[in-house]
């Protein structure tokens, strides 16, 4: 398909186009100074009320072709409109019947479910979904199947221990310089295979209380080991701009935290979340982004676009991936992916193994595939494409990282590595004993 590319304003020049519809009471434009009080509660509103401001964003022929066919109503404007998007997400089997063709598993898992991990689907990302394949990669993760409802041995609900060390509701204290901060459980689009597929979505989307915010702040005010937080959730770029400034800035207050990150697949579900105002929010209180990147099929010109503006607002970015059976298991399909992000400026960070969640026993591979899809990737494309893999050991053991076996054995004095290619060469390492407990070669090692 070819990409040409619209604006909003190109598509529908501003005043044209019809008023935004009212979902949520709108918030004063940010200043450059963080609120003093907390913008809250959100609160349901009546129309009439002022248009939002909308920017300029990019919409491919891809997402225009979508919208045309199946939001005939929705103005570019509209579609550009994050809170839209959000409104508009796709959460019912009859509704997603219309755009998709639906197969019988999928439709009884969605019509089975209850409870967190509820369906959420965007329209734009609909828009990227196989409208005939189950199989399709993206599509699989995030249209339930019947597989989420068998629980294995082995599985969990909390993978990673992290409620038995939450010592405030909402953070996890883990490590002793380092807290995650739960800030929302609202996510713009749910992932089947979630690591908190137990807490997302469980409150019907409420949000956050102010006094559990406050409590968790308090908390890392008064201990003073706390360098690093991570912002996550859910997503927390779900929270609206000055929402966002009120905790940034809270944190960024806080003398010991040196370390700010966000952790967020919203740039890449709902890439018209990144406004020029998002920009300048997180340009003020500097954190490091840490994207949730899937399938090279996210990378479209509305991501690109998205990541180049915060790139351009001097924020590190870098992407976290799940390995997952039947979507990216393959050398070829991660190889795109890491080299797309590249393009745009993101370094690919972490390959996770999956997290034993329960009900993801469909989405896990074996260890070996992950060690295979490294090989298949060192030496075969540029080093920043190729992240750390890792296994996050279940129980709160924390990242164990994991890489393919170089070591070939030993001579003597040679230690004996494999390169990528397969091909032995000899480094001389006359102090060392790596090696010598491999095959016949280690046979005239001096080691132990
Ligand atoms: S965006 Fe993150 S927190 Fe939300 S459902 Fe997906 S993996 Fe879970």
């Amino acid at each position: 398909m070819s990409e040409t590319m619209l604006s909003a304003e190109e598509a529908e020049p501003p005043g044209s186009a019809a008023p935004a519809p009212v979902f949520f009471k709108p918030s004063p434009p940010s200043s450059d100074s963080p609120p003093s009080t907390f913008p809250f509660p959100l609160q349901l509103q009546s129309p009439p009320r002022p248009a939002r401001t909308v920017p300029r964003l990019l919409i491919s022929a891809r997402s225009q072709a979508f919208r045309q066919r199946f939001f005939p109503d929705a103005t570019a404007r509209e579609w550009n409109d994050w809170r839209w998007q959000n409104s508009h997400r796709i959460r019912t089997v009859e509704a997603l019947a219309r755009i998709i063709r639906l197969s019988a598993d999928e439709s009884e898992a969605i019509r089975r479910h209850r409870g967190p991990l509820p369906v959420g689907i965007g329209p734009y990302y609909a828009s990227l979904l196989d409208e005939a394949d189950p199989r399709q990669g993206l599509r699989r993760t995030v249209v339930p199947a019947t597989a989420e409802y068998r629980r294995l041995p082995g599985e969990f609900e909390d993978p990673l221990g992290e409620d038995a060390h939450s010592p405030v509701p909402g953070l996890v204290h883990r490590y002793p310089d380092r807290v995650l901060f739960l800030a929302t459980g609202i996510c713009s689009t749910y992932c089947r295979y979630c690591t908190r597929s137990r807490l997302v979505g469980a409150t019907g989307e409420k949000s956050v209380k102010k006094s559990q915010l406050e409590q968790a702040i308090a908390y890392i005010e008064a201990t003073p080991q706390i360098r690093d937080v991570l912002i996550s959730g859910g997503d927390p770029l779900s929270l609206d701009d000055d929402r966002l400034d009120w905790l940034l800035g809270r944190l960024r207050r806080i003398p010991h935290v040196e370390f700010l990150r966000i952790g967020s697949k919203m740039p890449v579900v709902l890439p018209q979340r990144v406004t020029p105002a998002l920009g300048r929010v997180l340009k003020r209180h500097k954190p490091w982004l840490s994207l949730h990147f899937t399938h090279p099929d996210e990378l479209t010109p509305e991501v690109a676009e998205a990541c180049g503006r915060l790139a351009d607002a001097g924020l590190p970015l870098g992407s976290q991936t799940v390995l997952l059976k039947g979507v990216n298991d393959e050398v070829d399909i991660l190889r795109r992916l890491f080299q797309g992000l590249l393009r745009i400026r993101v370094k690919p960070y972490y390959l996770y193994q999956c997290d034993p969640v329960a009900g993801s026993a469909h989405f896990h591979t074996s260890v070996d595939k992950g060690l295979e899809i490294l090989r298949g990737l060192r030496g075969h494309t540029t080093g920043y494409a190729i992240p750390t893999y890792v296994v996050d050991a279940p129980g709160g053991g924390g990242k164990i990282p994991l890489l393919p076996d170089y070591v070939a054995g030993r001579e003597g004095d040679d230690l004996l590595l494999e390169n990528y290619a397969g091909r032995i060469y000899r480094y001389p390492d006359p102090n060392g004993c790596l090696g010598a407990d491999k095959t016949v070669l280690s046979e005239r090692s001096s080691c132990a």
